[in-house]
């Protein structure tokens, strides 16, 4: 059966979308079969691995909000072995919509279901909020990774994430675990030496010991359409995700 992954923060741009589409990329050339869900309405991981959001016949909302499978809307992408399951502004009304529904917060979950013995990594870019849409993908996983970016603030709002996955653990989803914290966007500054240090003082093993650092061509490659290991490969980029996909694989 598939290890479903979070890839979680409410803080936006920390790097989630980027990890959710270049770890998929990267553990799918590894030769495993992948899926990525895109979770967030902004639907950065569907254009980023190239799908065209006005060509959509059905979107993760029909899955959610329709009863239409996942199976009948899972496409292909540039990168063999890597299915995607779009999102696109449409999952803003999901949120409103599922008030009321039975088993609201375990609507992905009984989505994924149905096709979880298709592959063996589903992986879920979250959106960056802790709303009904992310407690979807909590409850649909067994563990969270959560990015962190090697800033200021990086521990800012930490607490009160690990606070909601501990409640979903405790109320929701007695399966669900921290899996791991990665640093993205490190810089060879002080600072970002300090904030990597501090984390690991914080959460010790739980931190990947590979570090994202901050790489242009990175920041690149989605207006191509594309994972990092196709845009540039000799990229450092390419290199730290390559590595966390090793990571990841290893750890379990
Ligand atoms: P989130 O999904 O958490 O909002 P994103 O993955 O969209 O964050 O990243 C936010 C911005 O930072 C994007 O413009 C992205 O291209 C850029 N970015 C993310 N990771 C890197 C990196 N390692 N190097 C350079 N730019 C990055
Ligand atoms: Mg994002």
């Amino acid at each position: 059966m598939g290890d479903v992954i979070a890839i979680a923060n409410q803080k936006g741009g920390v790097g989630k979308t980027t990890t959710a589409v270049n770890l998929s990329s990267c553990i799918a050339a590894a030769g495993r079969s992948v899926l990525l869900i895109d979770l967030d309405p902004q639907g950065n991981a569907t254009s980023g691995l190239g799908i065209d959001k006005a060509s959509l016949e059905y979107t993760l909302y029909d899955a959610l909000v329709n009863d239409i499978a996942l199976e009948d809307m899972a496409l292909e992408t540039p990168v063999e072995n890597l299915a995607l399951i779009p999102a696109d502004k449409d999952l803003v009304g999901a949120e409103v919509e599922l008030v009321d529904v039975e088993r609201r917060e375990y609507r992905l979950r009984d989505a994924i279901d149905a096709i979880r013995d298709n592959y063996e990594y589903i992986f879920i870019d979250s959106p960056p909020s802790l709303s009904l849409l992310t407690v979807n993908g909590l409850c649909a996983s067994d563990g969270v990774l959560v990015t962190l970016q090697c800033e200021y603030f990086a521990l800012e709002g930490l607490s009160e994430l690990l606070q909601t996955i501990i409640l979903v653990r405790d109320n929701l989803n007695d399966a669900l675990m921290l899996k791991g914290v990665l640093l993205t966007m490190y810089q060879h500054t002080n600072l970002s030496r300090q904030v990597v240090d501090d984390v690991r003082a914080h959460l010790g093993t739980k931190v990947y010991k590979t570090v994202i650092p901050r790489n242009v061509r990175v920041s690149e490659a989605p207006s191509f359409g594309m994972p990092i290991i196709h845009y540039d490969i000799k990229s450092a980029g390419a290199e730290a995700y390559l590595k966390l996909a090793r990571e990841v694989i290893a750890r379990g």
